[in-house]
C-alpha cells in the first residue's frame, strides 16, 4: 500500500553565489535522493522536486504538494544558506507533514582542500538553523532528523516518519462505519466526532444494523461455503465442526456469512474501519425457522477483517477503530498488531501482568501459533448463543500499545511500552489473548495509564514503537504522553498538569 506514494524532497539554496553553485546543489540533491531510495530503508520513494531559491518557488512547490494525492509529506534540507523569510508564505500554506533533515552532502570536512568556494556551497550547518528558526517562529509542526544521509540510523528515523505520514494520508479520507451505536453509558469510548474529523481527519458514520442485514440476506450460499472451506484449511479445528449436520458447522457458516456481509457493506461505502455492538444485532428472531442474521456479535469476522487491515473497535469504539486502521497501515510488513482490551489482572510480584483479550475480537496477526477455530456459547448482549471465534495465545516480546481519548478540550494519546510474557490457554474461556507487563512495571504502568484517563481498549503492535506515535501526535497536533521504563508517578502527574496548562494556553 506504500507503492504509489511519494515523499517530496525540496532543497533550499539561494542565488547569492551565482549559477555554478546552484548547478552543483542540484546534482548533489539528485545524488542524495537516488542514494536514499537505493538504500532500501524507506518504505516510500523520495522524489526530488527541485532546489528552491525564492518565495515564489517555495510557495509553488508547497501548493503542488497540498494538491498532490500521492505526496504524503515533504523533506526539506538546506544545502546552502537559504534566507528563511522566503519560506514564510510557503510554510504557512503547507498542509502536508514536514520533515526537516539536518544533514550535509559531504560527511567529513576536507581539511586540506577546503576553500571559500566549498564554504559557499556547503552551508547546511547554518542554513538548516535558519530554516529551523522560521519553522519554530511560525509554529510549524515537523520532525527534525539530524544525521548523515547515508547512515542507516538516519534513514531509519526517516522511515518511521514515512510510515506515519503514509498512515496519516490514509486517515485523511478514512470512513469509520458504526454498526449500531456506542455501548450505553460508556464514557471513554465516546467523544466528539466533529473534533475528530477536524483534528484527526477521519469521518465517522452510522449504519443501521438493518441495512447491514440487507447485505447479509444477499450473501450467496456458494460464497459462504467457499469461505467456510477456507477457514478449515487455514485454522486448526475439531473435525466434527466440518459436519454440516452439526450446530457447530451452522455457527461457522453464520460467521462466514457475517464476514462476507460486513466486507461487502464496507466495500460499498468505501469504509476503512468499523465498530460493532453486542446489543444491536438486528431484530430477526434467532429461534425462528427461517432465521437469517447474526447469531451473536460477528467476532470471527472482526478478527479476520482486522487482519486484513480494516480498523475495528468493539462496543462502538470508533476512536479505537480509526486508530487500529492507522496502526495496521504503519505496521504493514512489520509484525503483528491488534485491538485489545485490559481483561483481567494477574498479581504475581514483579511479574504482575494484565491479560489482554476481548469477548471475541483479537486480531490473529499477533498469534503465537496457528489459530484454532472454535465454537462456544457467549452469554452477553441481546443474543446469548453459540458462536465461532479464533482462539490463540500471543507471541512473547516487547511491544507498545496506544489509545486516544477525548478530554473535552483536546485529544490525548496515551502510549505505553509493554513486555508480552508467556500466556496460558484458557480452556473454560476460549478467547484469544496476550499477557503483558506494562512498563516500567505493573503498578506504575497501570497507575500512570489510569491517571492519564486511558481507555480499557488499546491498539497494540510489537514493532510500532512510541517513536511512531510521537510522529503521529506531532502530525495530528495532539497531546501525547508516553509511559515507559523511566516513568515515575510523581513526574508523570506533573507532566499531565503541565500539559493541562499548555493546552489551556494553546487552544
Ligand atoms: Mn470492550
Amino acid at each position: 500500500m506504500f507503492e504509489n506514494l511519494e515523499i517530496w524532497w525540496v532543497t533550499g539554496a539561494q542565488m547569492l553565489y551565482g549559477e555554478e553553485p546552484v548547478r552543483i546543489v542540484e546534482s548533489h540533491s539528485k545524488e542524495m535522493v537516488e542514494g536514499i531510495n537505493a538504500a532500501g530503508v524507506l518504505p516510500v520513494k523520495v522524489v526530488y522536486k527541485g532546489t528552491v531559491m525564492s518565495s515564489k518557488d517555495i510557495e509553488k512547490v508547497m501548493l503542488e504538494a497540498n494538491a498532490c494525492k500521492a505526496c504524503i509529506g515533504i523533506i526539506t534540507w538546506m544545502h546552502t544558506f537559504s534566507p528563511a523569510k522566503m519560506w514564510i508564505h510557503g510554510l504557512q500554506q503547507l498542509r502536508k507533514p514536514l520533515l526537516h533533515l539536518h544533514t550535509q552532502y559531504n560527511a567529513e570536512i576536507p581539511w586540506d582542500t577546503m576553500d571559500m568556494d566549498f564554504m559557499n556551497l556547503n552551508q547546511s550547518a547554518h542554513g538548516d538553523r535558519e530554516f529551523g528558526h522560521i519553522c519554530t517562529r511560525l509554529n510549524v509542526r515537523r520532525k527534525v532528523v539530524v544525521g548523515y544521509w547515508k547512515d542507516k540510523s538516519t534513514l531509519e528515523k526517516i522511515a518511521v516518519w514515512s510510515r506515519v505520514a503514509a498512515a496519516w494520508a490514509d486517515a485523511q479520507d478514512m470512513l469509520v462505519i458504526r454498526f449500531g451505536d456506542q455501548m450505553n453509558n460508556v464514557a471513554v469510548t465516546d467523544g466528539d466526532k466533529v473534533a475528530a474529523e477536524m483534528q484527526l481527519g477521519y469521518h465517522v458514520d452510522y449504519c443501521p444494523v438493518s441495512e447491514l442485514m440487507e447485505y447479509y440476506k444477499k450473501v450467496k450460499a456458494e460464497d459462504i461455503e467457499k469461505l467456510v472451506k477456507e477457514y478449515f484449511t487455514l485454522y486448526d479445528h475439531a473435525t466434527e465442526l466440518e459436519d454440516p449436520a452439526t450446530e457447530g458447522y451452522k455457527s461457522v457458516w453464520n460467521a462466514a456469512a457475517a464476514e462476507l456481509a460486513i466486507r461487502a457493506c464496507l466495500e460499498d461505502k468505501g469504509a476503512k474501519a468499523f465498530t460493532t455492538n453486542f446489543d444491536d444485532l438486528g431484530t430477526d428472531d434467532i429461534n425462528a425457522k427461517d432465521f437469517v442474521g447474526f447469531d451473536q456479535i460477528p467476532g470471527l469476522a472482526s478478527q479476520r477483517l482486522m487482519a486484513e487491515g480494516y480498523g475495528f473497535g468493539a462496543e462502538g469504539d470508533w476512536k479505537s477503530a480509526a486508530l487500529y486502521r492507522t496502526l495496521w497501515f504503519m505496521n504493514q510488513g512489520m509484525g503483528g498488531c491488534s485491538f485489545l482490551e485490559d481483561y483481567t489482572l494477574n498479581f504475581d510480584g514483579s511479574q504482575s501482568a494484565i491479560l489482554q483479550a476481548h469477548m471475541l475480537e483479537v486480531c490473529p496477526l499477533i498469534a503465537e501459533q496457528k489459530p484454532r477455530l472454535e465454537v462456544h456459547f457467549l452469554g452477553i448482549g441481546i443474543r446469548k448463543a453459540q458462536t465461532a471465534r479464533l482462539v490463540f495465545t500471543s507471541k512473547p516480546g516487547a511491544g507498545c500499545t496506544a489509545t486516544v481519548i477525548d478530554l473535552g478540550n483536546r485529544f490525548r494519546m496515551i502510549v505505553n511500552d509493554v513486555e508480552c510474557i508467556k500466556s496460558k490457554p484458557l480452556p473454560k474461556l476460549p478467547v484469544a489473548s496476550a499477557l503483558w507487563i506494562p512498563m516500567p512495571d505493573f503498578e506504575v504502568g497501570a497507575g500512570a495509564w489510569i491517571l492519564a484517563g486511558g481507555t480499557h481498549h488499546s491498539c497494540f503492535a510489537y514493532n510500532v514503537t512510541a517513536d511512531y506515535w510521537a510522529d503521529y501526535a506531532e502530525m495530528a497536533g495532539i497531546e501525547m504522553v508516553h509511559i515507559n521504563k523511566n516513568t515515575t508517578i510523581p513526574e508523570f502527574k506533573k507532566e499531565l498538569r503541565y500539559n493541562d496548562v499548555y493546552y489551556m494556553l494553546n487552544k
